[in-house]
């Protein structure tokens, strides 16, 4: 680039190059964002303006939630459902203290994997696929930037799951946790900020389910009905907060410890030893009467490629991988009924798909033009440095 450079002002060409490299990817659809391959550009941040507009309303990103002054909407809800909350469970501490006691009373999973609420109104955790030798497949903590490649992977493998999104993820990356609902997979709630549940007061937990169940619903045009807790912390407190906003709460019982590495007990080398573990027993036929549910992550280029590693040895131990949803027959995952998953036999029959509409977000995406105005200008701009670059060239 320096002979062409030096022909023309320095910052004149520093201009054009940022222009031409503006054109070069599409940031402004679900479509260009998932054309990048190049995870650096994946990567940059970018505007959109359907969250830049409403981010007034929603807690500021990875801050603890709470409701918002003159959130009526929150506020109703919340006071509609509060009378039912106990007040006898308390907050938590965590690690759990060796005072907590071996009875379990507010079945809390972090002390002692309970999964089976105490309180009778609320139904118990999915923590594993009822449907014999099926994987529930599924990732937390997404959308990641540059999930492009595992994605595209997932696609060339007509394989769908089920993803656990962070609202502050989602109003970061609004494009790519569009693509997750495009190329037909299941979204789950995962709090707004990622906190330890238990470890919060009711009306901060209620915030971060419901500020984050809004914003998939602001940028994706769902409304999900299933979460999964941060941690897995989660107590009968909060399963009887998550359950008043009609969310499922969805656990596992396998752990590959992908987002838990620490250079110390947990290494990479770890995780290889569960996936691997977890395959030795799915091998045995520790599965051929009930499924599972194995913890992974969408969370770096690590846990995403460990999962494009092992998925052609976990495809030869289960009979069917298919989304958490799929393998409990959920054709309605969402409150919107238009968007359907398909039942687990129509799932392993090959339709792994069954959406009765185009997302929403494409129509969206037409009727709020702001974003697209930006880059037709900035082409423009391009083609007229382009002729003037070719001209003194
Ligand atoms: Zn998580």
């Amino acid at each position: 680039m320096q002979p062409f450079c030096a022909r023309i002002s320095y910052a004149l060409c520093m201009l054009g190059l940022l222009v031409l490299n503006v054109q070069a990817s599409d940031r402004t659809t679900e479509q260009g964002e998932a054309a990048i391959s190049n995870p650096y550009e994946e990567c940059t941040s970018y505007g959109y303006e359907p969250v830049a507009t409403q981010m007034k309303n929603y807690p500021g990103l990875w801050q603890l939630a709470a409701i918002l002054p003159g959130d009526s909407a929150a506020t109703d809800k919340w006071n509609s459902i509060s009378s039912t909350i106990s007040t006898n469970i308390p907050v938590k501490m965590l690690p759990p203290p060796s005072n907590y006691s071996s009875e379990d009373p507010d079945c809390w999973w972090t002390a002692t994997q309970c999964t089976t609420a105490k309180l009778s109104s609320i139904p118990p955790d999915i923590s594993a696929s009822p449907e014999p030798s099926t994987l529930g497949y599924g990732f937390d903590d997404g959308p990641n930037c540059s999930h492009n490649a595992f994605y595209d992977f997932l696609q060339s493998q007509n394989q769908k799951a089920t993803f656990y999104f962070i609202g502050s993820n989602v109003a970061s990356f609004p494009l790519e946790a569009q693509r997750a609902l495009t190329d037909g997979h299941e979204i789950c709630a995962h709090t707004w900020s990622h906190p330890a549940m238990t470890t919060i007061s009711s009306e901060n937990a209620f915030a971060e389910l419901w500020y984050c169940v809004q914003m998939i619903k602001l940028v994706i045009g769902v409304t999900p009905t299933c979460w999964r807790p941060p941690f897995g912390d989660v107590d009968d407190r909060i399963r009887a907060i998550a359950n008043a906003l009609g969310l499922q709460t969805i656990m596992w019982k396998y752990d590959t410890a992908d987002a838990s590495i620490n250079g110390n007990t947990i290494t990479e080398q770890t995780v290889e030893d569960n996936y691997n573990s977890f395959i030795d027993i799915a091998s045995q036929g520790t599965f051929s009467s009930v499924g599972a549910i194995l913890l992974t992550h969408e969370r770096d280029n690590f846990t995403m490629s460990e999962a494009v590693k092992f998925y052609p040895q976990l495809k030869k131990v289960f009979q069917h991988i298919v989304p958490v949803g799929v393998s409990l027959n959920k054709t309605q995952p969402y409150i919107e009924a238009e968007y359907g998953l398909p039942s687990f036999e129509q799932y392993i029959s090959g339709a792994v798909t069954n959406r009765l509409r185009p997302p929403k977000h494409l129509h969206q995406l037409i009727q709020t033009p702001a974003n697209n105005r930006w880059l037709p200008r900035m082409r423009l701009k391009a083609l007229l440095l382009w002729t003037l670059v070719a001209q003194l060239h």
